[in-house]
């Protein structure tokens, strides 16, 4: 069995081609590239118009999973998402660049502890706010969004984290990233695409809020500065697998030791000086390229079955890394056309809930790995340190909800 001790690799488990690649404007996003066409100006929220109209017409045709009850649970488990930061836009709402609570002379007085202690620190609270997995990176400037919807985001060498008319300026001083990874109901994701498993995906926004905004405010208090961010202002799931949380899956999400890509992610930028996490390399690239169950089963076929590429041949791609690109306006069409948003390629990852059996036949790959099956090894990974429950080896294993003593 794999520790995450021995996951550790001193090099990023991902290839980037620094002469193709160039920072992401959050207008190439699907989300954006789909709301501005249906609403013929700039938009990045407008795509739920669609959905929200099919939604209604689905629940007035009595279809299974789209009831009056059902949405009513996606509305009050999305409520928090939408008063504190309405899935992230970069010192809106409640994600303030500056503190909403903490008086001047604290936020101006930093605390004299070690790196080593500041880092305990920080985890320790985040999991007390709320957070299933906490890891720390040296912030890489490619991650950050090149522009928002209106405004570039631009890196001084010095000044503090602010919002002008002319853009959003970041300080290099802001030079790491803590990375928060929340746990979504795994029950409720495997009713994908019904509105259930978009309560799980609304009620991981809503916690995302919670702790990224507390989160700050505690580091603000220590004398530091913080930028709480869910969505906005950089790419999370680069900076998740430099955190050393998980790496990155042919459906284009974050594949985690603990939850497979049944989580959600938010993080914090901060001049904090936090010790970083090593990445990790748990086999995940090899298995990706045996196993389709995410392709096969996206209902849009927006996931492709190919080999990994550099180049993306779409807008809503990044050229420059090596990976399997996602087809993200097929993808949001498809949520459009439901009526809800769609979690399948996350319910169907066999790293979310375990190796079955079953699963054997339809793979090909023990035979060609010199690991063994990963699958099966990070499974027993993670019935041992307690995050999934199998009675039997055969059986499709439990998730276990952490132990969270706050928020
Ligand atoms: S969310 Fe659904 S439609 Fe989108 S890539 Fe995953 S399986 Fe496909
Ligand atoms: S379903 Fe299979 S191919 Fe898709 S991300 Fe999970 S392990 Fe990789």
């Amino acid at each position: 069995m794999l520790s995450r001790d021995e996951m550790k690799v001193d090099q990023k488990p991902y290839r980037v081609d620094g002469s193709i690649y160039q920072r992401f404007p959050v207008t190439n996003q699907a989300f954006a590239i789909v709301s501005t066409r249906d609403m013929g100006e700039p938009s990045y929220l407008g795509f739920l118009e669609k959905m929200h109209k099919n939604l209604g017409t689905r629940m007035q045709q009595g279809d299974k999973g789209f009831s009056r009850e059902e949405n009513a649970r996606d509305l009050g488990a999305n409520a928090m998402n939408l008063i504190l930061g309405s899935y992230g836009f970069p010192n809106h709402q409640f994600l303030q660049w500056k503190s909403m609570i903490v008086p001047e002379h604290l936020s101006k007085m930093p605390v004299g502890n070690s790196s080593k202690e500041l880092t305990d620190m920080v985890k320790n609270t985040a999991k007390l706010y709320g957070s299933d997995l906490t890891g720390i990176t040296e912030l890489d400037e490619k991650w950050i969004y090149s522009k928002d919807m209106e405004k570039p985001f631009i890196i001084i060498d010095e000044g503090e984290p602010e919002e002008k008319e002319e853009g959003f300026y970041i300080p290099r001083s802001m030079n790491r990233a803590i990375v928060l990874a929340f746990l979504m109901d795994e029950e409720m994701i495997y009713e994908s695409p019904e509105l259930d498993a978009s309560v799980a995906t609304s009620f991981g926004y809503s916690r995302m809020g919670i702790t990224a905004v507390s989160l700050a405010e505690y580091i603000r208090a220590l004398g530091y500065r913080a930028i709480p961010s869910m969505n906005d202002t950089a790419l999370s799931i680069p900076l998740a697998v430099d955190a050393g949380l998980g790496q990155l899956g042919r459906h284009g999400l974050l594949i985690t030791p603990e939850y497979g890509s049944n989580v959600r992610l938010a993080k914090v930028l901060t001049d904090m000086p936090l010790e970083p996490d090593q990445p990790i390399d748990f086999g995940i690239t090899e298995f990706c390229e045996n196993c389709i169950l995410c392709a096969e089963h996206c209902p849009p076929e927006a996931i492709t079955q190919g080999e990994q590429t550099i180049d993306c041949n779409q807008i809503t791609g990044n050229s420059g890394v090596k990976k399997w690109y996602i087809k993200g306006e097929r993808c949001l069409n498809f949520w459009q056309e439901n009526g809800a948003s769609c979690a399948n390629c996350i319910a169907v990852c066999p790293f979310t809930y375990g190796f079955e059996s079953m699963q054997c036949f339809e793979c090909k790959g023990c035979a060609e790995r010199d690991r063994g099956c990963i699958l099966q090894t990070n499974t027993l990974y993670r019935i041992e340190n307690g995050y999934l429950k199998q009675e039997r080896w055969a059986d499709r294993g439990e998730v276990m909800i952490p132990r969270r003593r706050g928020l």
